[in-house]
């Protein structure tokens, strides 16, 4: 589904990214972990085409990331549903409307946005929360809500950047059980960037752990965990310091 050669990324004089190399399958749960600053944001925005690269390559379903019209890039974003720690949400509309306005930025036709937006809101469990405005809900309920936003363009593709990073761990387990759900029941590949530990534990079965921009490790989550390289030996120790 993604593959990435050889990517490098600059910002300026900086550089954030160098030699990534990594595949994500079709269906995979894939979780890119590191410490803050390590550059798992700048390589989501990679994937997702909302920031150039330099060199190496990078292809989302066999389609090189690189040089889009601006109408290709209309219809690439568009497979790709994005979540975030601060959910992103529009605090003025309801949670109806805030899942059906993608759709309806596409001109989807009325009644197959309500067909949808009620589909979405229950498959995130969320069917009696429909005209709740998102102060009214818990951080868990925004992130539902968020999901089911990202998901509403039928997307392959969902990138969650520090999406549980803001709940408190029951909650966190609670979303993840939605994600490996939706991941199972759709087939929508998912990559879950975190600088938690026990999040990529859960839920992926592949990670690449970043250190300073550089893949330092990369397999099998149980693998990885078995092995113990010291790029994860790094990040558990800051992990139980907290
Ligand atoms: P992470 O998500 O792992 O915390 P980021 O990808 O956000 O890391 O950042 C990686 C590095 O790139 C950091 O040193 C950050 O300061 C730098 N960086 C991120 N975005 C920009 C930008 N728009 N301009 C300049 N530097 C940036
Ligand atoms: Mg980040």
């Amino acid at each position: 589904m993604i593959k990435i050669s050889g990517l490098k990324k600059k910002f300026d004089n900086l550089e954030v990214l160098k030699n990534i190399n990594l595949t994500i399958e079709d269906g995979d749960i894939y979780g890119l972990v590191g410490r803050s600053g390590a550059g798992k944001s700048t390589l989501l925005r990679c994937i997702n085409g909302l920031t150039d690269y330099q060199e190496g390559s990078l292809t989302v379903d066999g389609k090189e990331v690189k040089n889009f019209s601006s109408y290709e890039m209309r219809e690439f974003r568009r497979g790709m549903g994005m979540i975030f720690q601060q959910f992103s949400l529009l605090n003025r509309k309801t949670v109806y409307q805030n899942v059906a306005t993608p759709m309806q930025c596409w001109n989807y036709p009325k009644d197959e946005i309500d067909r949808k937006v009620k589909e979405l809101l229950e498959l995130v469990g969320l069917s009696d929360k429909m005209d709740a405005k998102p102060r009214n809900l818990s951080g868990g309920q925004k992130q539902r809500v968020a999901i089911a936003r990202a998901l509403s363009m039928d997307s392959k593709v969902l990138l969650c950047d520090e999406a549980t990073s803001a709940l408190d761990p029951k909650t966190t387990l609670s979303i993840l059980e939605l994600l490996k759900k939706i991941n199972k029941e759709r087939g929508i590949t998912i990559i879950i960037v975190t600088h938690q530990m026990e999040v990529v534990r859960n839920a992926c079965n592949k990670i690449s752990i970043l250190e300073n921009g550089e893949i330092a490790a990369q397999g099998e989550t149980k693998e990885i965990f078995a092995q113990r390289p010291k790029a994860l030996q790094n990040l558990l120790g800051e992990e139980s310091t907290k």
